[in-house]
């Protein structure tokens, strides 16, 4: 499913507005706010993926629209699976995205003595009970969407005797999972969240910030809200699963004496086709050895985009085009390729490479000469400047640039056929070598000396330009081509989506040849290759062997598919 809607979110985020950002506005004109504090709460169990960019992009750009301030806050209440690990990925990933928090960096850890304090305070109210039902028979109680639950027959304790376990279980005294405290709302709600949602269990278990101090931690539910409360968050922005919540959220809003009361608004979760935007299938991915690691750059992770030279202003630009909405709708992915397109034509540079090479040798031209040509490093851009290239002798053309036996409109290189060498000279093919097998090997060609520079000297026309690199001092290369993670538009939906992985998502050609230039490459930053696509450095790279991940092609699907539309 591909959504058909996106150019009038389209239209709508080019004027700098959504609702969220009426609302923002309209919360502001009214004197109802006097200046904006939104957060962005991470879990820190994985890395952050395209989808979380939409909720920074939206954070952090409304505080800055608005002049407010965006928190960045772990909720790190879960410690089996949160790792100091991604905290850090974390903090870099919102970094590279362009957004800073300055002192506002927070941990719901850092509440838990506040919670735990709230906690009591519900206990004292008669708002929360300590229940001592095993967990499959409390599921069992919990009713379902068409049946109320039932009470629990632990629900009528007395205040001083939850009070008394509460105690003990914040004391270490038993073991996981042999108690629970829950608030005592209604368990025959409409809204399951309702049904006496279970506020803190038992859980000896190291935390990676509080360490051993607690035995016991609060549930994101109970965290959640309140944290938002301490940190005076005016507009609590999440996306719509967290719609049913709200109730809940508020109830534990009036039931507490917090100190500010946020508002929470909901927006459509991103997704993307061909791809999958959840850490738990991310984090099957990366343990099950499907990918290379949580930044392979196939992964929809803002580290493996990176990674593939996806610059962040790409990222900026396509949230902005998905814009903001409450309709649930899958972006194509082609959008997001064409946003890196149109990010990185105007300023990457340009180089040659040659990825599957096949030799040429220009007759006529001295052996053992060379000279240096200028190449300039942007069409449409003189500041780009120059750089020198090396003619010579041998060459490295691209395979698919030549056929021995051409259909009528194939303008490269065949027998008898003259092309341009891009900065280079004109050429024309004489003879093929071929190997025993009747393989191809070399293209033997002579070069018209007065067309330096790849200039026809009298006119006369040359249909194709190729790309070329001189042998002598060509650095070798590996390049990795990657396509889509899954190979269908929606993966996992009949059954499991990692039995949807593509089993073709990347193709290493290691025979490859660059211009010298590219020994200097920075990792991450793509650079163009000329009719090839965009590519960028990995952290493989060695100078005598560079690593180049492609970024994205050069044709533009997503374009083409505006067009008929
Ligand atoms: P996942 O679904 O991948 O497990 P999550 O929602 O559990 O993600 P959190 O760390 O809790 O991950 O998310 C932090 C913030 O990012 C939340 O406010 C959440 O609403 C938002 N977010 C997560 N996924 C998306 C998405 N696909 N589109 C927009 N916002 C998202
Ligand atoms: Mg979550």
């Amino acid at each position: 499913m591909v959504d058909t809607d996106t150019t009038t979110q389209t239209a709508t985020a080019a004027a700098g507005r959504d609702f969220i950002r009426d609302i923002v506005r309209a919360s502001l004109e009214s004197g109802h706010v006097r200046s904006v504090v939104t957060r962005f709460p991470p879990e820190p169990n994985g890395f952050l993926h395209l989808g979380h960019a939409k909720s920074i992009c939206l954070n952090f750009g409304i505080a800055r629209e608005f002049g407010g301030t965006c928190h960045l806050r772990f909720d790190d209440t879960n410690p089996v699976k949160e790792e100091q690990l991604f905290i850090d990925a974390i903090q870099r990933d919102v970094r590279w995205l362009g957004f800073g928090w300055d002192e506002h960096l927070y941990y719901a850890s850092d509440y838990f003595g506040q919670l735990y304090d709230w906690a009591e305070h519900l206990i004292r109210a008669g708002k929360a009970y300590v229940d001592d039902t095993p967990p499959e028979a409390m599921r069992a109680q919990r009713g379902t969407l068409t049946e109320p639950g039932q009470n629990s027959p632990f629900r009528t304790r007395p205040p001083e005797e939850n009070l008394d376990l509460f105690r003990r279980m914040r004391a270490g005294e038993f073991p996981n999972g042999a108690r629970v405290l829950r608030a005592k709302i209604d368990m025959a709600s409409g809204n399951m969240n309702l049904r006496d949602p279970v506020l803190y269990r038992i859980l000896h278990t190291h935390h990676p910030r509080t360490g051993d101090a607690w035995p016991i931690y609060p549930t994101y539910d109970f965290a959640h809200g309140q944290s938002d409360a301490i940190e005076h968050i005016t507009h609590s922005i999440c996306t719509l699963e967290f719609e049913d919540h709200r109730p809940l959220y508020d109830w534990f809003i009036d039931s507490l004496p917090v100190p500010s009361r946020p508002r929470q608004y909901e927006f459509a979760r991103l997704n993307v086709s061909y791809t999958i935007l959840s850490k738990r299938h991310l984090t099957r991915l990366v343990t099950e050895g499907h990918v290379s690691g949580w930044d392979d750059p196939r992964m929809p992770t803002i580290a493996g985009l990176r990674r593939r030279g996806v610059p962040a202003a790409a990222l900026r630009d396509f949230i902005g085009r998905v814009g903001v909405a409450r309709a649930y709708s899958t972006v194509d992915v082609a959008m997001l390729d064409s946003a890196i397109r149109d990010t990185l034509n105007p300023v990457a540079p340009r180089r040659m490479a040659v990825l599957r090479p096949l030799k040429l040798i220009v007759e006529n031209y001295p052996e053992g000469a060379c000279e240096t040509l200028e190449a300039r490093n942007h069409p449409d851009d003189p500041d780009a400047g120059v750089r020198p290239v090396t003619f010579a002798r041998d060459l490295w053309v691209e395979q698919d640039d030549f056929m021995e036996n051409p259909p009528k409109k194939f303008y490269r290189l065949s027998p008898g056929k003259e092309v341009r060498l891009r900065y280079g000279y004109l050429v024309t093919c004489t003879s093929v070598e071929k190997d025993e097998t009747g393989a191809v090997v070399a293209l033997r060609c002579t070069y018209d000396p007065a067309s330096k520079g790849g200039n026809s000297p009298d006119g006369r026309k040359v249909q194709a330009t190729l790309h070329w690199v001189a042998a002598a001092g060509a650095l070798a290369a590996e390049v990795r081509l990657y396509s889509h993670l899954f190979n269908r538009p929606d993966p996992g939906a009949e059954g499991d989506a990692l039995a949807d992985l593509n089993p073709d998502s990347l193709e290493v050609l290691t025979g490859c040849v660059v211009e010298p230039v590219l020994a200097s490459a920075a990792v991450g930053e793509a650079v163009q290759f000329e009719r090839t696509g965009y590519f960028a450095a990995d952290p493989d790279s060695r100078p005598d062997r560079m690593v180049f991940n492609r970024t994205t092609g050069l044709r533009d699907t997503w374009a083409k598919v505006q067009a008929k539309t």
